[in-house]
C-alpha cells in the first residue's frame, strides 16, 4: 500500500473544520480517510465511485432500494418510548430506535442491499465480503441469496470457531465462508484476504465492505446507505413533538452512528438547538492493550491500516494491538474517518461502557421493555442510563438499538445463568 497513491486520490476541500456542509463523496475529512491502496485497486474503486454518484440522482434506485427496505428489511423500524425506564430513572425521554427489528437483526442490511443495488447495476455477478463476528456475512449471505449473487464470505479462523450459529446460518443461505489465518485470524485479516480477492477479481466481483471505513469512496457510500436509521427516526420524533437532547450510538467501524446522527450533522453547531451526537465505545473489560476497543475515548494514534488513515489501536512499532470486547461488534482496532474527524473537532462526544455495563443495560432494558439488545448497542443503552437522570424531563435522548439480543443468546446465557446452560448444553451433545 502506498502512501502517495493516498495523497493524489483524495482532494482534500471536501470537509474542513468548521464546515458543516457534507458532499456526497469527500475522499478526505480533514485529516483523516483517502485511499491508500495498491494501485490495481484504483479501477474498480473509481468504478464503485461513479456508478454510486450516478445511483444517488437515478429515481429508479431510490424507489428500489425503498421499495425492497419495505417489504424485505420491514422498514421503516418501529421508535419505541422506553416508558419504564423512563419512569425508573426519573429525568430525560428515553426513545430507542428499533434497528435490530429489521430482517437478519441488525442494521446492516441496509448498507448490503445498497451495494448490492450498485453491484447489479454494473453488473457484477459474484459478492465478497468480510466479516467479524458474522453479522455483516449473515446480510451480505441472505440479500447474495434474494438477488442470485454468488457469494464468498471471509472470515477469521478464530472467528469462525466462536461464531459456529452465524457460520451455520450463511451456508444456509448459500453462502460460501471461507476461512482465514492471517496473524490474528480475525477481522482485520479478513479483511485483507478480500482485498487480495478482489485485486484478482473485480472485473465480475463487488467487494461488499460491511462499514463506513476503508479506502474511498466506501465511508461515504456506507454513510449514505445506513442515513436511512436517522432520516426516520428524526420524522419519528418530529411527529411525536419530542424536543431532542441527546442521540447515542454505540461504535465498532462507525456505521450504526453515522448512519443515525447523519440528519443533525449539517445543523448548527455548537448551538443549544443541537443536539448532543455521542459515541460510544467498547470499554472491555480493562484499560490495559488488549482489554478494550477505546480509540476515541482511548488511546487511538493515526495510522494507515486496510486503505484509509484514521486513529488506530497501535503498539509503539505502529502494528494493529489485540482488542477485546464482550460484544464481537466493537473490537474492531480503527473507527471510520469521518467520525475520526468529526471526534476530533468535538462536534460528536466519545465514551466508553465497560463488558459489565453493557450487561447490565441488557437486563435492564429487558426487564423494564420487554426488548433484548444486541451486546453492541447495549454500550449505547449504558451510556443513554447514565446520561437520562441528569436531563430535564421534557428533553429526549434516543438510542440507536443497533441489534437484537437473539444473536447473542450463548454469551448471554453463559455470564448470566452458567450452571443451567452447561447442563443444556450437555443435554444435547
Ligand atoms: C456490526 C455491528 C455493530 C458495529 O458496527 P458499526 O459499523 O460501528 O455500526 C454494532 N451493532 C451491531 C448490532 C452490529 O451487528
Amino acid at each position: 500500500m502506498s502512501g502517495r497513491e493516498g495523497e493524489k486520490a483524495g482532494d482534500r476541500d471536501g470537509y474542513k473544520k468548521g464546515e458543516r456542509e457534507m458532499r456526497l463523496v469527500n475522499n478526505f475529512f480533514g485529516e483523516f480517510g483517502g485511499r491508500y491502496v495498491a494501485e490495481i485497486l484504483n479501477p474498480p474503486l473509481e468504478e464503485l465511485k461513479r456508478e454510486f454518484l450516478k445511483a444517488m440522482e437515478d429515481d429508479e434506485f431510490k424507489s428500489e432500494f425503498e421499495s425492497v427496505s419495505a417489504e424485505y428489511t420491514g422498514r421503516p423500524t418501529p421508535l419505541l418510548f422506553a416508558e419504564n425506564t423512563t419512569r425508573m430513572l426519573g429525568g430525560g425521554r428515553i426513545f430507542i430506535k428499533l434497528e435490530g427489528l429489521a430482517n437478519t437483526g441488525a442494521h446492516k442490511i441496509n448498507n448490503v442491499l445498497g451495494q448490492l443495488l450498485l453491484a447489479k447495476r454494473m453488473g457484477k455477478r459474484r459478492i465478497i465480503a468480510e466479516t467479524g463476528a458474522g453479522q455483516h456475512g449473515l446480510a451480505t449471505a441472505a440479500l447474495s441469496a434474494k438477488f442470485g449473487f454468488k457469494c464468498r464470505v471471509y472470515m477469521g479462523k478464530v472467528d469462525i470457531e466462536r461464531q459456529r450459529p452465524n457460520v451455520f446460518w450463511m451456508e444456509l443461505y448459500g453462502a460460501e465462508v471461507v476461512p482465514v489465518e492471517g496473524v490474528s485470524g480475525t477481522l482485520k485479516d479478513a479483511v485483507n484476504e478480500a482485498l487480495r480477492d478482489w485485486a484478482s477479481s473485480f472485473e465480475d466481483t463487488h467487494y461488499l465492505l460491511g462499514s463506513a471505513l476503508g479506502p474511498s469512496p466506501y465511508p461515504d457510500m456506507v454513510r449514505e446507505f445506513q442515513s436511512v436509521i436517522g432520516k426516520e427516526t428524526k420524522k419519528q420524533m418530529e411527529e411525536r413533538g419530542e424536543k431532542i437532547e441527546a442521540l447515542v450510538a454505540c461504535v465498532g467501524g462507525g456505521s450504526n452512528s453515522i448512519g443515525f446522527f447523519y440528519p443533525w450533522l449539517s445543523y448548527p453547531w455548537p448551538s443549544s438547538k443541537t443536539p448532543r451526537l455521542i459515541g460510544v465505545e467498547a470499554g472491555g473489560s480493562g484499560d490495559n492493550i488488549g482489554e478494550h476497543a477505546a480509540r476515541m475515548s482511548g488511546s487511538g494514534r493515526p495510522g494507515i491500516v486496510h486503505g484509509y488513515k484514521s486513529l488506530f489501536l497501535l503498539d509503539d512499532d505502529g502494528q494493529v494491538t489485540p482488542t477485546h470486547s464482550v460484544s464481537a461488534g466493537l473490537d474492531y482496532p480503527g473507527i471510520g474517518p469521518q467520525l475520526a474527524q468529526l471526534g476530533k473537532d468535538g462536534r460528536i462526544e466519545f465514551t466508553k461502557a465497560s463488558d459489565e455495563e453493557a450487561l447490565t443495560a441488557v437486563k435492564t432494558f429487558a426487564k423494564n421493555e420487554g426488548i433484548v439488545f444486541a451486546l453492541e448497542s447495549a454500550h449505547a443503552g449504558a451510556a443513554a442510563l447514565k446520561l437520562a437522570p441528569q436531563l430535564p424531563k421534557d428533553r429526549a435522548i434516543v438510542i440507536n438499538m443497533s441489534g437484537r439480543g437473539d444473536k447473542d443468546l450463548f454469551i448471554l446465557a453463559e455470564r448470566m445463568d452458567r450452571d443451567n446452560w452447561h447442563k443444556f448444553l450437555r443435554s444435547i451433545v
